[in-house]
Formats: C-alpha cells, structure tokens, sequence
C-alpha cells in the first residue's frame, strides 16, 4: 500500500523510532505522544481498519496483545497499570487506516476518553 504511512515505516522509507520488531509486527513510539510511554503497535499486514479483520488474523490479534505486554514490562509500566487503544474509523477517532494499537501509560489516565 503505498500511500499508507505506516506500510513505508515497515518498509523503512520513513523515519521511525522502533522500539520492537518481529516477523508479524513493528512497535515504534508515537510523533505526538499523549503519554510518558506511547507507542503504536502494528501488524505488518496492511488491515485498513479493525472491520476488516479476518478469521486467519486471530492469532496476529492475540500476538500484538502479547507485544504490547512484554513493551508494558520493558517500559516499567506494567505495575501501576497501562491502556491499551485501538480507534476505528472517523467517530472512533481513527486517523491512519492501517490498524493500530496504542500502548499508553506512565500517567493516570483518564475515563472515560474525550
Ligand atoms: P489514530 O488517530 O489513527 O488512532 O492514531 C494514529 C497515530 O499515529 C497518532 O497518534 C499519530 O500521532 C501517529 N502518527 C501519525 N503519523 C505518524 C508518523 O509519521 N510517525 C509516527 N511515529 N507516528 C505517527
Ligand atoms: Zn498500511
């Protein structure tokens, strides 16, 4: 996909701060970090929006969750607590159509969201 931005962080046409890769995923931290710790974690599939999720991605789904764990421990954030966000589509707040997962913490944060 090349007009999706997060299709050429993973392959490497963007400057990115990767704080994990594997096979499936890329984890980077977030341009605009709404947090201490904010990064995004993201299949290296291009899935335009959690709609379009497939019976076969099962496993990405649960892996990503297992990432997002394992960067909460790194991170020291995993003790007091963390959120884990995923926006979908234009009211739910989505910007970039390629699925994503934000691992916030290092503050309290509030709910609900805005
Ligand atoms: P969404 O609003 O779709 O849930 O989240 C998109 C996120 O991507 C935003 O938090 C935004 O700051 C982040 N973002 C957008 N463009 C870039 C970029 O070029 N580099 C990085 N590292 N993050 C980006
Ligand atoms: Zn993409």
């Amino acid at each position: 996909m090349e007009d999706c931005i997060f299709c050429q962080m993973i392959a490497g046409e963007m400057d990115s701060e990767i704080v994990y890769e594997d096979e499936e995923v890329i984890a980077f931290k977030d341009i605009e970090p709404q947090a201490p710790v904010h990064f995004l974690i993201i299949p290296k599939k291009h899935i335009p929006t959690l709609l379009d999720l497939q019976e076969g991605d099962k496993e990405l789904v649960g892996h990503i969750y297992q990432v997002a764990a394992q960067l909460a421990q790194q991170e020291g954030i995993a003790e007091d607590g963390f959120r884990i966000v995923s926006n979908c589509k234009e009211a739910g707040g989505q910007t970039v159509y390629h699925i994503h997962y934000h691992l916030l913490g290092g503050r309290n944060l509030q709910w609900p969201p805005g």
